[in-house]
């Protein structure tokens, strides 16, 4: 839906917010379908920027996602900053990553020694309940109608009889899954 009554809106940017404001514009204007006052603020809510639309604080940085990915994010899927500052809503700082998966993109940079990544490779095949399983290839096809079709992570698992980290790092390595069909 075009807004035609819509005035340029001009932001106040309270936290330093690192952000197109051009490029917010048109994602507030997305999201709301509707005109929005001219003045916004970019204010701290909780450790990120955010923005209200009408009575909903939003997060900048999952706005825009939502904006450039033409749909709504699903709690699993996380908007990660890719230089680990959170104030930095730029589109080449942010990505989706899923839940799961999350922690070791911060855990990346710290460099481990060898004996130190030995040691955790070791706890992790010790560990109780975790068996290193064969990898199973689930058919992307079936994958998608699967998800499209509302089963869980650990449902999908099961039906293959594989690691629910099976199916979670196929559906990462593979985010065109979670997008909506037409
Ligand atoms: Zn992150």
């Amino acid at each position: 839906m075009i807004v035609t009554t819509q005035k340029p809106i001009e932001f106040v940017n309270k936290c330093d917010c690192l952000v197109d404001y051009r490029e917010l514009e048109k994602a507030i204007l997305w999201y709301t379908k509707k005109p929005v006052t001219r003045l916004k603020t970019i204010y701290m809510h909780g450790r990120y920027p955010a923005v209200s639309i009408y009575k909903e604080k939003i997060h900048v940085h999952r706005l825009l996602m939502m904006f450039w990915k033409n749909r709504i994010l699903s709690k699993e899927e996380q908007v990660h900053h890719k230089d680990e500052n959170k104030l930095n809503a730029l589109k080449s700082n942010l990505e989706i990553v899923f839940e799961g998966s999350h922690q070791s993109f911060h855990n990346k940079g710290k460099t481990l020694g060898k004996e130190h990544k030995r040691k955790i490779g070791m706890g992790n095949k010790n560990r109780k309940g975790i068996k290193m399983k064969k990898r199973v290839d689930i058919p992307l096809i079936e994958l998608k109608s699967l998800i499209d079709r509302g089963h869980s992570i650990n449902a999908i698992a099961k039906k293959y009889k594989c690691d629910w980290s099976t199916v979670r790092n196929r559906i990462h390595e593979n985010p065109e899954l979670l997008e909506v069909g037409e």
